[in-house]
């Protein structure tokens, strides 16, 4: 089970730096950054680590299991970014 990026997200990127599988986007340097709302974590290459949802200064980041109610629809928005990505 993946880990979620949800609404209180403010593209902080500490996540992206520490993340050691590289799976949370888009980064500055991506093509579709600047249409993006939020940043979104790949639950296809998310390890579970939890770093992530450590270091983020928001507390944005859930475990898909551990979602808030008013935030589980975003499992499927961060799945649904990489998604788009791959067509
Ligand atoms: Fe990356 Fe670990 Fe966060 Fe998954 S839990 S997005 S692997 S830092």
């Amino acid at each position: 089970m993946a880990y979620v990026m949800a609404a209180p997200c403010v593209a902080d990127y500490s996540c992206i730096e520490i993340c050691p599988v590289d799976c949370i986007s888009p980064g500055p340097n991506d093509s579709d950054f600047d249409d993006a709302e939020q940043m979104y974590i790949d639950p296809e290459r998310c390890i579970d680590c939890g770093a992530c949802q450590q270091i983020c200064p928001v507390s944005a980041i859930c475990e898909a299991g551990g979602l808030p109610p008013k935030w589980r629809h975003y499992a499927d928005v961060n799945a649904g970014f990489f998604l788009a990505r791959s067509r």
